[in-house]
C-alpha cells in the first residue's frame, strides 16, 4: 500500500477489554494498530500476537498516557514502528473500588480525572499537533457522564463528564481542519474493569435494570467506534453514541 493511503491508529489501553476488541477490529479492517498499555505487558503482547496471527501489522507500546512526556514518546515509538499516525482512539481509563462521594479523598479524585481526562487531553494535543489535516479521534466515555454514578463512582462519572465537553470542544475547534471528533458512551459492558470497581459480577448484578436485559460486549462498542472512525462516518462530528442498551 503506498505510504499515504496508510492507515496508523493508536488505541490507548488497547491491551484488554474495549481496547483490545478495538485493536483487534481495527487492524482486520487494514489499520495498523499502535496497542498501548500502562503496565501490563502480557495483556499487550497477546493482543498484537492475535493481530499479527491474523495477518495484521501491530506494536504494543507502554506509556503511562495521563503524562505529558510519555505521550510524546508513545507518538514517537508508533510513528518509529508503523509510520505517521492517522487516528486516535482515546480508550484508557481507571475505575477504583465503589464509594459514597462523601469518602473520596482528594488524591483518588485527582488520580481519577488524570488518568481519564488528562490523558485524553495530551493524546488528542499530541495527535493534532502531528496529523493537522483530516484523520479522526474517537474518545471512549460512558453512560456515567449522564448518570452521575451515585454511590459508586462519582469521581469516574465526573471525568466522563469532563470527556464529553472536551469532545465537544475539540471538535468544534478541528472541524475546519476536517478532523473528526466523537465519543461513545459505554454503560454495563463485560471486562475486567470491573473487579477493578471491587465488583467483578457487577455487569450480571444490573442486568435485569438495562432496558434491553443483559450486559454489553466489548466486540459491540468496538463496532461503533471503528464505524466512527471511518470513512462511512465522514459527517459526522461532535456526537455521541450511546452503547448501554437503552439506559
Ligand atoms: P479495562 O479492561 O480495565 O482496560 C483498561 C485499559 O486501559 C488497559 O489496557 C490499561 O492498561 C489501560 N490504562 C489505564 N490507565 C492507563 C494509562 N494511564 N495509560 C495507559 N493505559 C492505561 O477497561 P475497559 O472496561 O475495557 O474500559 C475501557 C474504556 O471504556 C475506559 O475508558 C472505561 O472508562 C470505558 N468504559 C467501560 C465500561 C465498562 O462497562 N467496561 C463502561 C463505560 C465506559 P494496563 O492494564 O496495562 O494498566
Amino acid at each position: 500500500m503506498a505510504e499515504h493511503l496508510k492507515k496508523v491508529v493508536i488505541v490507548t489501553g488497547g491491551s484488554r477489554g474495549i481496547g483490545a476488541a478495538t485493536s483487534k477490529l481495527l487492524a482486520s479492517q487494514g489499520y495498523r494498530v499502535g496497542v498501548n498499555f500502562r503496565s501490563r505487558v502480557s495483556s499487550a503482547e497477546t493482543v498484537v500476537a492475535a493481530i499479527e496471527a491474523a495477518g495484521g501489522k501491530a506494536f504494543a507500546c507502554e506509556a503511562d498516557v495521563s503524562i505529558e512526556g510519555e505521550v510524546a514518546s508513545l507518538f514517537d515509538a508508533v510513528e518509529k514502528a508503523l509510520g505517521p499516525v492517522t487516528h486516535l482512539v482515546n480508550n484508557a481509563g481507571r475505575l477504583f473500588p465503589q464509594s459514597r462521594l462523601v469518602d473520596i479523598d482528594a488524591a483518588r479524585f485527582n488520580e481519577v480525572l488524570t488518568n481519564n481526562v488528562t490523558s485524553c487531553f495530551l493524546c488528542s494535543r499530541e495527535f493534532v499537533r502531528r496529523v493537522k489535516t483530516s484523520g479522526a479521534i474517537v474518545n471512549v466515555s460512558s453512560v456515567a457522564a449522564r448518570t452521575g454514578s451515585p454511590f459508586e463512582y462519582t469521581d469516574y462519572a465526573a471525568s466522563k463528564g469532563a470527556m464529553d465537553t472536551l469532545t465537544k470542544g475539540l471538535s468544534l475547534e478541528l472541524a475546519e481542519q476536517g478532523i473528526r471528533v466523537n465519543a461513545v458512551r459505554p454503560g454495563f459492558i463485560y471486562t475486567d474493569m470491573h473487579a477493578d470497581g471491587g465488583e467483578p459480577g457487577r455487569v450480571d448484578r444490573l442486568a435485569s435494570q438495562i432496558p434491553l436485559q443483559r450486559g454489553g460486549t466489548p466486540e459491540e462498542v468496538a463496532r461503533a467506534i471503528a464505524w466512527l472512525l471511518s470513512d462511512e462516518a465522514s459527517y459526522v462530528t461532535g456526537s455521541f453514541t450511546n452503547l448501554a442498551g437503552g439506559k
